[in-house]
Parts: C-alpha cells; structure tokens; sequence
C-alpha cells in the first residue's frame, strides 16, 4: 500500500454531509478522500448549466434558508450570496393562491375582505378543528386551518408527494409550512434567505479546494479497491450500508421533467407553482427566479413523485423511525464509521442542517470523539 492509497478519512458522498465534513477534517491537517458515485460533486444540490445555458437545479429546486448565522457565515468562506426570497403560489380551482397560507389567501378564496391579523386569527378560529396534541400532519393541518382549506391545499399534495394520506405522516412534515395572518406571502420566515451567487456547484468546488482533500467522483463506495482508510464518514442511506439486513427503509424519489422554453423571458410570476389536485406533478419550478439569470428562454421543470428509483426523501412515520433506530443501533457499534446526513441519519433535513450536523460531526471526530452520531 502506497502512501498516495492510505487515508486518515474515507468520505462516502460528495453531497453537504460529506463536503463540508472533509473541508473541516482537511482544514484540522487530515488527509481525506471523498468520493460520491454520481458524475459530480454537491449532491442533491448539484446545479449546472442545462443544454439552452441556463443554470438548473437538476435534483429539484434548492433554496438556501437558515436561522443559523454559524451556517452562513460557515458557507460564506467558499461563496458570496444573492439575496433572494422565494415565493410559491398553489394553484387551486382556476385560481392562483399564495401558499403558505396567509390573509391574501383566504381573501381571495373565499372572497373575504380580512384587513387585519386579529381579523384572519378570528376566521382560523372559526374553522379550525383544535387537536391537544397533534400527533400526523392531519392534525397539524386541521387545527391550524380547519377541514376546507386543508383539502383544497394539503390533501392531494400530500398524497402525491408522498402516496400516503396526511393522517398517515408524522406531524413534522406538514409542521413545515406555516400558517400566516399576515400578508406576508414568503414561503420561508428564515432570518436569512439567500442564493451561492455563483450557484452551488461553484461553491462545493470551493470547498473541496484543499490539498488534504482527493475528490473521486463516479466512484461507488462498495467499488472501492486498494485503499486504505482510519475512519470513514458515511453520507447514503443508512440502510443500504448494512445490506438492507432488516429490510429496505423506505425513502420517497422523484422523477423530474424538464423543459426549455426560447424567447420566454418568464413562464410564472413566482419561482415555484404548486399543484395540489389535478395534475400528476407536485409543483413547477423555474429557475430563473431562483438564481436571477438573465436569458431570453427560461428553463422549468416538473416534480413527478414515484417509490422507487433514487432515494430524496425520508419519509417521516412512526413505523420507519422504529425501523431507522434498529439500523441506528448497528451503527452505534461501528465506532470506525460516522454516519451523518439526511439519508444515513433519515431526517428530513433542509441543507443548512445538513450543514450544522457535518460541523458538528467533524468537530467530535478532530476532537478524537470518534463516532458521531447526534
Ligand atoms: P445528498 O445531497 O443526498 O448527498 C449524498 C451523496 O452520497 C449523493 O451525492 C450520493 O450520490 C452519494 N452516495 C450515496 N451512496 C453512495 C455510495 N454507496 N457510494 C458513493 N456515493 C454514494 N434543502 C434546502 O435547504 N432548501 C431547499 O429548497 C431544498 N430543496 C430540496 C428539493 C428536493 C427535491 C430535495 C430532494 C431536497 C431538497 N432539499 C432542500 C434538501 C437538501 O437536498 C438536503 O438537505 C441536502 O442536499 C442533503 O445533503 P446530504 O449530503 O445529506 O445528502
Ligand atoms: N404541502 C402541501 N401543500 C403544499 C405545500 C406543502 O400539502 O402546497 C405539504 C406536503 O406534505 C409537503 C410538505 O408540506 O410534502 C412539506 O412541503 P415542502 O415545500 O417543505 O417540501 P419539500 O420542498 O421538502 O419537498
């Protein structure tokens, strides 16, 4: 074994997990190698040029939001940033309703002229179906906007999403967005809301910019040969690293279409439309207002959930956290392999938790903790 093949750190995924925690291990004097099975570094949150020039989110849309100034100012070393505040509408009937919902939506759905927040409070209040604690998403959704709204703008989403019902899922999922009095029509309340000016490709390259730091990309983890490693940081799904030995975890995909439209200067009036009811996809994107690129076409693309195919979601219920916790109880014993991210720790983590958890993974493991488990 050459020295050019022993590593103090192998890193299984090129994603934000795996990134951020082989910059910090590199930064602290360790010799790294990470390597991801995909053609590309940044994971899921790999963006590139499409085949019209203009720059995509091939994995689905990716907007930067956190309450964590340690996260930004983290990421900040490796990018500047576009201020950016992204807006969803749902469509719902004929009509175009802001979502999360907030006074403008229930103004203009049921025709109501709510000036105030006490206003929209009061009228939650009326239709609400109170829950002491609620335990699925149903819950969440009946006792935050009441029965009507809850099917207009939650059920058929959910059930595509998902192919579950609302009642079927943990209370976290549909906790996610929130329910406003207001006419603040954002659909995050983050304190900082921000795109990698130079999209995030570029800025996972920055990153990974460091001489402790051997990128392989194309490299399948189980495909590796002649290599040898001290610790291993483990970003894929959790299940798969133990051979699926008490059955597969179930993980939600997407298929995802794109399309290009020339001489479009816009397709929709906010970056991303959802669709609820009707059609088979989950929600339009389109980039342009993400990223504010200027270009004569514009570049949209359509979420088409699906069970199989590669793993994007977690999926939040109790009966795949018991199973998640007995794989959870194997990794417990690998003290040579830490597990971090949102498909080795099965939570539906946003990227800037993604980001937190490898900080704080890569702090215990420079510190000798060894395994990191949070
Ligand atoms: P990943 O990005 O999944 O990286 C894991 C990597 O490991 C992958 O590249 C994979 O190829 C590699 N890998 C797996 N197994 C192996 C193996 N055996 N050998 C080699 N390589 C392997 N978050 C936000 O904050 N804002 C958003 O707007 C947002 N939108 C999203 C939209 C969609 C459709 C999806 C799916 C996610 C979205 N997220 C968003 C979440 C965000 O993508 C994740 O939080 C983050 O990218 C997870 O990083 P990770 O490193 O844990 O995992
Ligand atoms: N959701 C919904 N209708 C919407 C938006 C969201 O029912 O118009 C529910 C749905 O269950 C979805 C969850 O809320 O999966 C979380 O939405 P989010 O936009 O955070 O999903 P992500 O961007 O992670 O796919």
């Amino acid at each position: 074994m050459t020295p050019q093949n022993s590593y103090d750190f192998l890193i299984v995924g090129a994603g934000y997990a795996g990134a951020v925690s082989a910059r910090q291990l590199a930064d602290a004097g360790a010799r790294v190698l990470l390597i991801d099975k995909r053609p590309h570094i940044g994971g899921n949150a790999y963006d590139t040029l499409d085949a019209h020039g203009v720059l995509i989110h091939p994995y689905g849309p990716h907007i930067f939001h956190t309450n964590s100034r340690e996260v930004v100012q983290y990421l900040s070393r490796f990018t500047d940033w576009r201020f950016y505040e992204h807006r969803v509408m749902a469509k719902v009937g004929a009509g175009l309703y802001p979502i999360p919902i907030n006074r403008t939506t229930i103004n203009s759905l049921y025709g109501l002229r709510l000036e105030t927040d006490e206003a929209v409070e009061a009228y939650l209040a009326s239709v609400r179906e109170p829950r002491a604690k609620p335990r699925t998403s149903e819950d969440v959704v009946l006792s935050s906007v009441g029965r009507d709204l809850c099917e207009k703008f939650f059920r058929g989403y959910t059930r595509k999403q998902w192919g579950l019902d609302l009642a079927d899922l943990s209370a976290g999922v549909a906790a996610r967005i929130p329910t406003r009095t207001s006419d603040d029509d954002r659909y995050f309340a983050d304190t900082y809301q921000l795109m990698p000016a130079g999209g995030y490709t570029r800025m996972f390259e920055q990153m990974l910019d460091h001489p402790g730091i051997n990128v392989r990309v194309g490299q399948q983890f189980e495909r590796l040969e002649g290599i040898r490693w001290g610790h291993m940081v483990y970003s894929g799904p959790i299940d798969a690293f133990f051979d699926h030995c008490y059955g597969k975890l179930p993980y939600r995909s997407l298929r995802f279409e794109h399309q290009h439209l020339p001489d479009t200067p816009h397709f929709q009036a906010t970056g991303t439309v959802n669709y609820p009811n009707d059609e088979d996809f989950t929600r339009i994107t389109e980039f342009k207002h993400l990223t504010g690129q200027q270009h004569p076409g514009t570049s949209i693309m359509r979420e088409f959930p699906q069970a199989e195919g590669e793993p994007f979601y977690p999926i939040p219920r109790p009966e795949n956290e018991a199973l998640f916790k007995r794989y959870q109880a194997l990794s417990e014993d690998r003290s040579d392999v830490t597990f971090v991210g949102r498909l080795a720790q099965y939570r539906y983590y946003n990227m800037d938790q993604v980001v937190g958890a490898a900080l704080a993974c890569a702090r215990r493991l420079s510190s000798g903790q060894g395994s990191a488990q949070s």
